[in-house]
């Protein structure tokens, strides 16, 4: 054990050597603590240190330093993520992106913006909203999270629906692979460049194959106007049909939201509670934008549509200040499953829209067999649905059982024809789920991938594949000292 220590302390000093600045370097076990876990609390493993360079070279010497001295490691952005990319279960240095937090440029004339991976995702629009521009992906948790973390998860978010999700916003990464190289990819703006799309490729990988350490992202033009319709539904049924009959009416929304009864008793008992009756079933926001004159025809529309699906009662923000309490309200989604629940597990499937009513049955039957309760938030316009699992992890057998009841949820969206995750990534958490929606053939084409980038699995392995990695007997040989 002592020479463990000893040949530790020698990595952290070395370490500590190639990155500049106070407090560049966290070892102590206490310190080590905050960073045992993400967004996905179920399971915890402290990194061996955490290291905060402050540029691009500082990055690659340290990836080289653990690329050569068989260390793992791992990019970490805010630490939001919720399938547990960011855990260290292999006893991984951590290379923390939050002190590389500058926006390096704004070009409006070709709508670009260049970011560090560090600069958190709400920033950018308040950065450039004085000129009428905005940053479009909008996940929940944008007034935390980094830009990094949005193109690891290829995260998604609210005005995603006609917007699209975070890949269809990078022009451009500079990325440190895993041997400390660095590389640009894409041409900032360029379309159908040639060779293949490592663009792509990269965003979404979930941190599995580089680190990226510069990102040129597109601005949009702030629409000229926008309106959001709010809808009560005493069925979910009514509500699931008032979704497919807008986006048949040819209506694109910017947002199209659902919460069942469960979700809304969360909102309104958390941070900004907007008086949601509590005996509905679902509940419909509804966001359209673009130039003033065709604003009223489709909320009039949207009315319409909803009238014909028996709503309780429907009708547009009455105001600026009423749209952003609903969505404020709307927002604090998960967290306010705290304010309900000792414990709570976010789940990520996708399914067709069409079969909303279906799913949302056979989860309710999940809920009923388990016994746990299960809240439902979802980006209904485009199938992306969050069965949040309720659970007390102090009752014995609650938290495997909430797992179970998590797992069984995206098997009912797997045989839906959907998938297992629409925005929150694999992680650790969803491995083995891959299998619902993955051959063995498919799965190992896509590790052949990673093999290429990180050849020796030593950067974030044990994510995202049900593969076993070279990192399992380092984690070994860690839990032995
Ligand atoms: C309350 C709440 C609401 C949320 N709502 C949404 C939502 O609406 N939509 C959505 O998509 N997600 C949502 N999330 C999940 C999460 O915020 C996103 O996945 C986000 O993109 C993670 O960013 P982060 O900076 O926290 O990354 P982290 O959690 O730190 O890391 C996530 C993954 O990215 C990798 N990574 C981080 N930075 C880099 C980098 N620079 N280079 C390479 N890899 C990197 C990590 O290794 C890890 O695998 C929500 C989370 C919470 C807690």
């Amino acid at each position: 054990m002592a020479a463990h220590i000893k040949i530790k302390d020698r990595h952290i000093l070395n370490l500590a050597k190639l990155v500049s600045g106070p407090r560049s370097i966290l070892y102590k076990k206490t310190d080590l603590a905050a960073y045992d876990c993400d967004g996905f609390t179920i399971e915890k493993y402290l990194p061996r240190a955490v290291v905060f360079p402050q540029n691009t070279e500082e990055v690659a010497a340290v990836v080289k330093y653990c690329s050569e001295n068989d260390l793992p490691f791992l990019a970490r952005g805010a630490g939001t993520g919720l399938s547990g990319g960011a855990i260290p279960i292999n006893g991984e240095v951590i290379i923390s992106l939050t002190r590389m937090k500058r926006l390096l440029n704004v070009d409006l004339e070709n709508r670009m913006a260049v970011v560090e991976p560090g600069f958190v995702n709400l920033k950018l629009t308040h950065a450039i909203s004085d000129q009428e521009y905005y940053y479009a992906p909008d996940p929940s948790s944008q007034y935390c999270c980094t830009i990094g973390g949005n193109v690891a998860e290829n995260a998604g978010g609210a005005h995603c629906l006609k917007y699209g999700v975070t890949t269809n916003h990078i022009l451009g990464l500079e990325v440190v692979l895993p041997n400390g190289d660095v590389i640009e990819i894409g041409k900032k703006g360029i379309p159908d460049a040639p060779g293949y799309d490592l663009l792509g490729l990269l965003t979404g990988s979930e941190g599995t194959l580089g680190i990226v350490t510069k990102i040129t992202v597109r601005i949009l033009k702030k629409p000229e106007s926008k309106q959001t319709v709010l809808a009560y539904f005493d069925r979910v049924e009514d509500g699931s049909q008032a979704v497919s009959d807008i986006i048949s009416a040819g209506i694109v929304p910017a947002a199209l939201e659902m919460m069942d009864k469960i979700a809304i008793e969360g909102v309104e008992a958390a941070a900004f509670p907007v008086g949601h009756p509590r005996d509905i079933e679902a509940l419909l926001l509804i966001e359209v934008d673009g130039i003033h004159a065709g604003i009223e025809e489709q909320i009039n529309q949207i009315l319409e549509v909803c009238r014909n699906r028996n709503v309780r009662e429907v009708r547009a923000a009455k105001n600026e200040g009423e749209r952003e309490r609903w969505w404020a309200n709307r927002k604090t989604g998960f967290g306010a499953m705290g304010a309900i629940s000792h414990d709570y597990l976010v789940q990520d499937g996708v399914i067709p829209r069409s079969k909303l009513p279906e799913v949302l049955s056979k989860i309710n039957e999940i809920s009923q067999e388990s016994g746990l309760r299960i809240a439902n938030i979802f980006h209904a316009g485009d199938g992306n649905l969050h069965p949040l699992v309720l659970f007390d992890s102090r009752v014995p057998g609650e938290t495997e059982k909430a797992i179970e009841a998590g797992s069984a949820c995206l098997k009912v969206c797997a045989d839906a024809g959907g998938t297992i995750t629409g925005e929150h990534g694999v992680g650790i958490e969803k491995k083995e789920e891959m299998r619902f929606v993955f051959t063995d053939e498919e799965i190992m084409a896509q590790t052949a991938i990673r093999k290429v980038f990180n050849h020796d699995n030593l950067l974030n392995a044990g994510k995202l594949f049900p593969t076993p990695g070279k990192c399992a007997e380092i984690k070994q040989e860690l839990t032995k000292a």
